[in-house]
């Protein structure tokens, strides 16, 4: 008998942004697709029409897409088991709720909100488990109509027996659940959109999907829907419930933890291989311990039972120093190329700036970039229209010293050479680096002027830059005109 084909899918509900913690499972699902060579599915779980938005689909499928999730069937990517929005598929989950009536495995509820509020606080003071207790189960036919006469809407809800419900999750182990604590749950609105336990197991029956992959916020459905899948004559896919992601005071990760959605972290310039990698790697034992690894590493090493039964600490300092450990391992070309979009959005003409210029600035502002974005500010050092003072530089430039410093150094860029030339004065970017010369000019200002050290240093810093920290002088020396360099002192000087 040969093995049944390894099918998985992500089956995200586009009511939002792509949560970190759901794109970790689309890439768990994508990961266990690619490394045991199945299928890969996304399916769209569109049917809470209120709260899903085109545009919340449109943003989701673009962050797979980034990350380098690619799907084999889904939305765009037409395959034999479409439509993949389950908006398009009512027709089946109807056929579905045919054959459960039909087997009196579900019965018409016509309780209000109201009625159920009302049962559900009731149970909470006696400290008994919410849930719907059957109230509309034992209805005849008069007493249902009697209700729907008074204008009432069913909902369908399925009959839940007690008794144990167990399976074995392929990370989890043994669970088991008791039926009488899951009590008769909706399958279908009064609507007629079906509940999303109803749904999904209709949708993974059909689309033959052999493994569920989760996270464990879902173990109690898998409960329910186990239960469907009985009722229905369909057999279960194997279940897997991953660890969810948390913040670091190992609650849930959520907003109030800071960014949590993939966008927000592209927005901000992390690399989609670092988000990844953390992603995958995160609270699992498949990676070795190593904290560079590449999506094709993943996938060859990629285990689902050491995806790690704990819950998985998001460190956001973490994936910010490891996006600065990757974009300094970038190529100089490639590393330009990913910021130029970053360079744009902060308001630059990267072409104002000349290729050959713009990568020798990234060479010189990479160790101190931790994401893409951070170019934006970094840039302003470089540009004449956005240099300015900030107001840390301008307390230390109004000191005496610092004006002697500066009087002398605009005494070297006055004999220099050319307004426009790319090198400063006295200064040439030779083949033996601008260390040399530059370090040279700082020598005889220090002798002219008797500062040394941060005396020496720092007006220079605050002068050119604008600033007091940030990347080394000689390398900003070599990337600015002498008459950029000039105006720059002058204003600094002027300072009063
Ligand atoms: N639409 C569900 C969710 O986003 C899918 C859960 C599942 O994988 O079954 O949570």
């Amino acid at each position: 008998m040969t093995a049944p084909r390894i099918r998985v899918r992500f089956a995200p509900s586009p009511t939002g942004e792509l949560h970190v913690g759901n794109a970790r499972t689309a890439l768990f699902n994508w990961i266990f697709a690619r490394h045991c060579g199945g299928a890969f599915l996304v399916r769209i779980e569109d049917t809470d029409r209120a709260r899903t938005t085109g545009a919340f689909e449109a943003n989701l499928l673009d962050d797979l897409k980034w990350l380098g999730i690619d799907w084999d069937e889904g939305p765009g990517m037409d395959g034999p088991y479409g439509p993949y929005r389950q908006s398009e598929r009512i027709d089946l989950y109807r056929d579905c709720l045919g054959r459960l009536i039909a087997e009196d495995r579900v019965y018409p509820c016509y309780c209000t909100e109201g009625e159920l509020d009302a049962e559900r606080a009731d149970l909470v003071a006696r400290r008994m488990m919410p849930r719907y207790m059957g109230r509309c189960r034992r209805l005849n036919e008069a007493q249902r109509r009697g209700l729907a006469d008074e204008g009432r809407l069913p909902v369908w809800r399925f009959r839940v027996d007690a008794g144990a419900i167990a399976f074995d999750d392929l990370i989890r182990g043994s669970m088991a659940f008791q039926g009488d604590a899951i009590g008769d749950f909706i399958i279908v609105r009064s609507n007629g959109i079906p509940s999303y336990n109803f749904a999904v197991v209709v949708d993974d029956h059909f689309m033959e999907i052999s493994h569920v992959i989760r996270g464990e916020d879902h173990l109690s459905n898998t409960a329910a829907q186990l239960l469907l899948y009985r009722a229905l004559g369909f057999s279960p896919p194997v279940f897997a419930h991953h660890a969810l992601l948390l913040g670091k005071d190992r609650a849930k990760l959520s907003k109030r933890h800071g960014a949590v959605s993939v966008r927000e972290f592209r927005r901000r310039g992390i690399l989609p291989e670092v988000l990844l990698n953390t992603l995958a790697l995160l609270g699992s034992s498949f990676g070795s311990g190593r904290e560079v690894v590449s999506a094709g590493e993943i996938v060859e090493g990629f285990a689902l039972e050491r995806t790690g039964r704990g819950g998985a600490v998001f460190d956001e300092e973490k994936l910010l120093w490891l996006n600065g450990v990757y974009i300094r391992r970038l190529e100089l070309a490639a590393l330009t190329d990913r910021l130029i979009p970053f360079i744009l959005s902060a308001g630059y003409d990267e072409r104002s700036f000349g290729r050959d210029r713009l990568e020798s600035i990234v060479a010189a502002v990479r160790d101190s970039l931790p994401t893409l974005a951070d170019i934006g500010g970094l840039l302003e050092i470089f540009s004449d229209e956005r240099y300015r003072i900030d107001e840390e530089a301008a307390l230390l430039l109004r000191e005496d010293d610092a004006k002697a410093v500066l009087s002398e150094l605009y005494g070297v860029l006055d004999r220099g050479g050319d307004p426009g030339e790319t090198a400063a004065p006295g200064v040439p970017a030779d083949a033996a680096g601008i260390s040399e010369p530059f370090a040279a000019l700082m020598k005889r200002i220090s002798e002219r002027t008797g500062m040394r050290g941060k005396k020496l240093y720092l007006p220079i810093r605050a002068a050119v830059t604008g600033r007091l920290h940030g990347t080394e002088l000689d390398r900003i020396f070599a990337l600015l005109s002498p008459a950029s360099l000039r105006k720059r002192v002058e204003k600094a000087l002027a300072l009063a």
